[in-house]
């Protein structure tokens, strides 16, 4: 009784105009209403009955959203408010926004759900908030000079009277439970901390539960929709009922490769950026991602000319970046849909176009090699290779009786490049052939210039590269470039390398027996380097044999050597093949040579290599 008539009595004093309000907690004004000891017992009762009703409703009710209006409606009732409501805290974005409302009037808050509140707006308030205190303040007035603008924003907002308990979900501050203009039992501040407690629980399981729901239907690495959202999708479609349906089936070539290429992390970035493309472009259709690299888009009741520019659109996005990493399939319908029809023809063509993908591809990983092929030819016929000659000198007479032919790159800008800078590369990409051909042609060319001006000719020794020589058609490509010159045989020298395993010796002897076949000498170079056998020598017919240089380098400080040498020096007499040794540097170095028997020297000692002009210049004196 005392009660309501302190009710009424603010009411009354309320309707004419006057700023009475019932303080929150505060000793009770007796003009208004009841001491708060009268109240107690009373109490008790209706808050059992408030706790029980909205426990009730949020756990018996389906919908959240529907549960809280009426928890919130319990709530007003009880505290005879205006307006309760639950407020979130967005610490990001400095906000706060009213996601759920109850007014007194019964009127939809549907504005005030939007509302959205800046921080700086409540300083006061925030601060309390985050030290997880409640805010009480039972009339407004008191901040008209503590925080002035607080005090204005609420007044102008019709409030003066607030309680505000704040509450966490998952240990962060999540927003607060507002009673504005409480006119009833607002002493009592611990059922609203009870009720909040509640509410916070109730969302913080609503929290999980869309989380979990949310993962049912979701990819959890790129954020679209699973297998699961497709299937209940295709379950609730009336096919009837569509005007259109356009659908892509895309997919990553070679997914697989990637990860293991670059790494699991780098095909999974590659996953979302894709997904991300397709949302954007497809912001207002269902996109889904199943297993791996497979992504369906469906797009419900659009235009052809409209799916097709959003294809596109991705298409080229995805080409800026890919290539040809991603492969389309696509198909619309605007007549008797049938998803599952539809979506087999997008699958169909999709692996038509894996298919032309994969022919490109192939077609892509050669064209370096001809872009490499157009440059070589390139700098061949803009004579960028040039041959050097280095001289051989005969130890017993001194006469100079021949020269090796190597090969020389100047290049425009940083002049002469040695071979051990290109020749790798080409014998790894097999276009060494082209010099060594070219050197070829040059020996003969420069024979038969030797030979029509009268100068004096001498054997000249070639490299060929064992790519060179393991082409098929080599003895042809090498006659062919000798008819056009037919300089005697005899003074051109083919130098190869036993670098062949002994699986391949049959292979070395039958080439190597075609060279002499065809009428020029035949040299094995780098003899007693890491490959050396002596069985070679019984297995080819050799003019020729070049001590490699690491042995010629090793004979003065060596004994083993020297005795080694010698051995390999009776041996070539024996068999009647000539002997030069390589890489000669020093007098001492040729002297022993020379005590050993060898036949002929070519190193530093007796000149580096060099152009042919100074070639000609030095050692062919016309005769
Ligand atoms: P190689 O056939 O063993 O040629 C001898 C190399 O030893 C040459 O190096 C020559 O300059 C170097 N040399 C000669 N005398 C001395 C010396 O007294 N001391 C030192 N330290 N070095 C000496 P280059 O010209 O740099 O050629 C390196 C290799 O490149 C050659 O080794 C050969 O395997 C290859 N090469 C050169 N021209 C051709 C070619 O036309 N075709 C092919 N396939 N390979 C070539
Ligand atoms: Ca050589
Ligand atoms: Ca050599």
């Amino acid at each position: 009784k005392l009660y309501l008539n302190g009710c009424k009595a603010m009411a009354q004093a309320r309707k004419q105009g006057k700023n009475c309000v019932r303080m929150w907690g505060s000793p009770a004004n007796e003009n208004t209403v009841a001491p708060i000891s009268d109240l107690n017992n009373g109490n008790l009762l209706e808050e059992n009955q408030l706790l029980i009703s909205c426990m009730a409703s949020l756990l018996s009710i389906q919908s959240f959203e529907t549960a809280m209006e009426i928890v919130l409606g319990h709530i007003g009732r009880y505290y005879g408010a205006q307006h309760v409501a639950v407020v979130k805290c967005d610490t990001e974005k400095q906000t706060n926004k009213v996601v759920y409302a109850w007014t007194q009037t019964g009127e939809h808050l549907k504005k005030q759900t939007k509302e959205i509140i800046p921080f700086a707006q409540m300083p006061h308030w925030i601060d309390a908030f985050n030290q997880n205190r409640e805010l009480v303040i039972h009339d407004i007035t008191e901040w008209i000079h503590t925080y002035p603008e607080e005090y204005e924003f609420l007044r102008d907002s019709g409030v003066f009277s607030v309680c505000a308990i704040p509450f966490e979900v998952s240990s962060k501050l999540y927003g607060f439970l507002e009673v504005d203009n409480a006119t009833l039992h607002s002493e009592d501040i611990i059922l609203l901390k009870t009720l909040s407690y509640f509410i916070t629980s109730e969302m913080t399981k609503q929290k999980l539960q869309q989380k979990q729901e949310y993962l049912i239907y979701h990819d959890t690495l790129t954020g679209l929709c699973n297998r699961n959202s497709y299937l209940n999708y295709l379950a609730g479609l009336n096919e009837d009922a569509l005007s259109s349906m356009g659908v892509v089936r895309l997919d990553i070539n070679g997914l697989k490769e990637y990860n293991t290429k670059f790494g699991f992390d780098y095909g999974d970035s590659l996953l979302c950026h894709m997904a991300q493309i397709l949302k954007s472009v497809f912001a207002h259709h269902c996109v889904y991602r199943f297993t791996g690299d497979e992504f369906l888009v469906l797009c419900k009741g659009v235009t052809n000319e409209h799916f097709t520019s959003l294809v596109n659109l991705v298409r080229s996005e995805m080409r800026a970046e890919y290539l040809d990493c991603v492969a389309f399939g696509y198909t619309w319908s605007g007549v008797d849909i049938h998803m599952e029809d539809l979506i087999r023809h997008a699958e169909e063509l999709l692996s038509v176009e894996k298919l032309m993908n994969k022919e490109r591809q192939a077609y892509r990983s050669q064209a370096p090699q001809a872009v490499m092929l157009q440059n070589l030819v390139r700098a061949l016929e803009n004579d960028e290779f040039t041959l050097y000659l280095q001289p051989k000198r005969d130890i017993a007479t001194g006469e100079i009786v021949g020269a090796e032919a190597l090969v020389r790159y100047i290049h425009p800008k940083y002049g002469v490049i040695g071979p051990a800078k290109f020749v790798p590369q080409l014998e790894e990409n097999g276009l060494i052939y082209y010099i060594d051909f070219f050197i070829f042609e040059q020996v003969c060319k420069m024979l038969l210039k030797w030979q029509q001006e009268g100068k004096p000719l001498r054997c000249i020794s070639l490299n060929l590269s064992r790519k060179t020589m393991l082409r098929e058609d080599l003895p042809k490509q090498m006659q062919a470039i000798y008819n056009r010159y037919k300089v005697p045989k005899k003074y051109i020298e083919i130098e190869i390398t036993e670098s062949f395993g002994d699986m391949e010796r049959e292979t070395f002897s039958r080439i190597s027996g075609d060279i002499v076949a065809q009428g020029f000498r035949l040299s094995l170079d780098d003899f007693g380097s890491k490959y050396s056998n002596l069985s070679i020598l019984s297995a080819v017919d050799l003019n020729v044999l070049k001590l490699d240089k690491s042995l010629v380098n090793d004979i003065v400080a060596n004994p083993k050597t020297l005795t080694i040498v010698s051995n390999f020096l009776v041996l070539c007499r024996n068999l009647g093949i000539e002997s030069v040794a390589e890489g000669v540097e020093t007098e001492e170095q040729m002297s022993l040579l020379k005590q050993l028997g060898c036949n002929v020297v070519q190193g530093y000692l007796v000149n580096k290599p060099m152009p042919m002009t100074d070639f000609e210049e030095k050692y062919c004196a016309c005769t």
